[in-house]
């Protein structure tokens, strides 16, 4: 496993310091609101599991499954829901939390979706994002750290299905695709 990466590009140690300025900031802006937290599956759960214990005001949790990816590190532009919501939302406000912010379309059409549903609010949140990807104009409120373009893995985020329990987020070298394709 060690020997599949290339490289570290944040460590555990910079996303644990990040995501407590982001449970920070979210507890401030949402203190004294109805806040339901919708983390997208299956990617955004470590970092779910870490920002919801570093947000100190009361909280809903839910969860939506949508697939946009296959097994490969290219998109296919179609985004469709495995699994939905199971609270309803008029009464509250949405705050997505995503893995990775790339080209822009999965954030897009969950904002959208979910807006259509008509809570108090939405906003999103993500623990990474790769603004040189972007191929529509998404707005992101929340933002751990800006990478250039990179496939990277760990803290949730697979490469067919693996590496999601890495703890820092990695790139992997050239050589691991080649071998999985
Ligand atoms: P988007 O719709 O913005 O292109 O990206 C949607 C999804 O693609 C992300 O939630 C994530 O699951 C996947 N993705 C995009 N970039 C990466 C990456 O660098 N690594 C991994 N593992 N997944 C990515
Ligand atoms: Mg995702
Ligand atoms: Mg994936």
């Amino acid at each position: 496993m060690q020997d599949d990466i290339a490289e570290v590009l944040v460590s555990a140690a910079e996303i644990k310091k990040r995501v407590k300025e982001m449970g920070a900031a979210i507890s401030r802006d949402y203190a004294g609101k109805d806040l339901l937290v919708v983390g997208i599956l299956k990617g955004a759960i470590i970092f779910l599991a870490d920002l919801v214990r570093e947000i100190t005001i009361p909280l809903q949790l839910d969860f939506m499954a949508v697939s946009s990816y296959g097994a490969g590190t290219t998109t296919s532009g179609a985004v469709r829901i495995l699994k939905d919501l199971e609270v309803p939302v008029e009464d509250k406000h949405l705050l997505i939390v995503e893995d990775i912010v790339d080209t822009g379309l999965t954030l897009k059409y969950l904002l959208e979706n979910l807006k259509a549903r008509k809570p108090l609010s939405v906003r999103a949140c993500t623990i990474l994002d790769k603004p040189e990807r972007r191929l529509v104009d998404v707005h992101v409120d929340y933002s751990g750290f800006s990478i250039p373009d990179y496939f990277v893995v760990g803290y949730g985020l697979d490469y067919a299905q693996k590496y999601r329990h890495l703890p820092d987020i990695c790139v992997l070298k050239p050589e691991v695709y080649a071998r999985q394709k």
